[in-house]
């Protein structure tokens, strides 16, 4: 079976592997699409970050070479003796969470924020950039009636910006800025919108990523080489927007994004750093703003929470994965037609979907 394999930095490859056995709570699926993802582009330039290295991840017990990919739907091929809700020919998007289940968070039902996080695909386990993959049966969320199996492998982007919007507090009406329009960010503004958020601004150096901003219902783009962001939406707002995002990782957008939310509001912080950012802890102190971190989304038993409102905003046309998918590619071309094309300056690529 041919699957990609992360060997190092700048060391991927696609491999003949051996097929991993089915366990009893388990099932194998075979991968109709997978999105290559920003994380996995940091692991490819600048890892290895989430994947292990020398110490084996507590969870998955696997270390690099790990098999890759995290963002996938596929259709149950084969269901272990104890799983009773799947069967053989379901279509599921995979929730690719790995947590411990003996963490004070996790005790909590809160598995997103393990001690232990990891995601498959990332810290270990089977991969989306394969032929097929076995995972725990609570990992496999089925899909509805209606929903294309392809866009399953979006599930999990869109569940980010879903959990981001929802952890923001954001209220119907509420004023929004968004710094960064990658996958992430469109996520992000596809759910304001689907939380009916009044006006969306949002910042963006390249033209193609605020086109696509648009497309998933942005208000008004702002490119910030040319435009001070934090002046345009004070004034456009009277003074900051209720609700900020950051979803560019830069210390650029980290302060500006702090700066545009008036007083009382709130911003969150949807970006994994690379490093620290100076900021004066009195632009959060004189106007009481609230900064929120948000990562991933629900996960392990409770599984379906998240993950199952995206699906079923998809069934109901309220979320567009077709304004975020740029390019679809095969197995083979991973390397230079999605992780280099994804990491070129130039492109106007956001979701390249591998099918493998
Ligand atoms: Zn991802
Ligand atoms: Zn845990």
């Amino acid at each position: 079976m041919q699957a990609l394999r992360y060997h190092g930095r700048r060391d991927l490859r696609v491999e003949d592997l051996e097929q991993s056995p089915l366990e009893a709570d388990s099932v194998r699926v075979d991968v109709d699409s997978c999105g290559i993802c920003g994380s996995d582009l940091h692991e490819y330039a600048a890892g290895p970050i989430f994947v292990p290295e020398g110490e084996p991840h507590p969870v998955s017990g696997d270390v690099a070479p790990i098999r890759m990919g995290h963002e996938f739907s596929g259709t149950v091929s084969e269901v272990g003796d104890d799983v009773g809700d799947l069967a053989v020919g379901d279509n599921v998007a995979i929730n690719p969470i790995l947590y411990c289940g003996d963490c004070r968070q996790c005790n909590e039902g809160n598995y997103h924020i393990c001690d232990s996080i990891g995601f498959l695909g990332l810290s270990g386990g089977d991969g989306g950039f394969a032929e097929n993959v076995v995972v725990k049966a609570e990992q496999a969320v089925p899909l509805l009636d209606g929903v294309p199996l392809e866009h399953g492998a979006l599930v999990e982007p869109l569940s980010v910006g879903l959990h981001a919007v929802r952890r923001s507090g954001v209220q119907a009406g509420d004023t929004v800025a968004v710094f960064g329009s990658g996958p992430i960010g469109l996520s992000v503004i596809q759910c304001l919108r689907a939380a009916g958020a009044g006006t969306i601004y949002v910042s963006e150096p390249r033209e193609a990523r605020r086109n696509r901003a648009v497309d998933c219902g942005a208000d008004e783009t702002i490119d910030p080489t040319e435009t001070d962001a934090v002046e345009y939406i004070s004034d456009a707002t009277g003074g900051g927007v209720d609700v900020a995002f950051e979803v560019a990782g830069i210390e650029a957008t980290y302060k500006a994004a702090l700066q545009s939310t008036r007083p009382s509001g709130t911003t969150a912080i949807v970006s994994i750093w690379e490093g620290e950012v100076a900021s004066h802890p009195n632009n959060i102190v004189l106007g009481e703003r609230t900064i929120t971190g948000t990562l991933a989304y629900l996960g392990g038993p409770r599984s379906g929470e998240e993950y199952g409102m995206v699906i079923k905003m998809l069934a109901d046309g309220d979320l567009d994965p077709e304004a975020l998918i740029t390019d679809r590619i095969g197995l083979e071309d991973i390397v230079d037609d999605g992780f280099e094309s994804l990491l070129d300056a130039e492109s106007d690529q956001v979701k390249i979907l591998v099918k493998p």
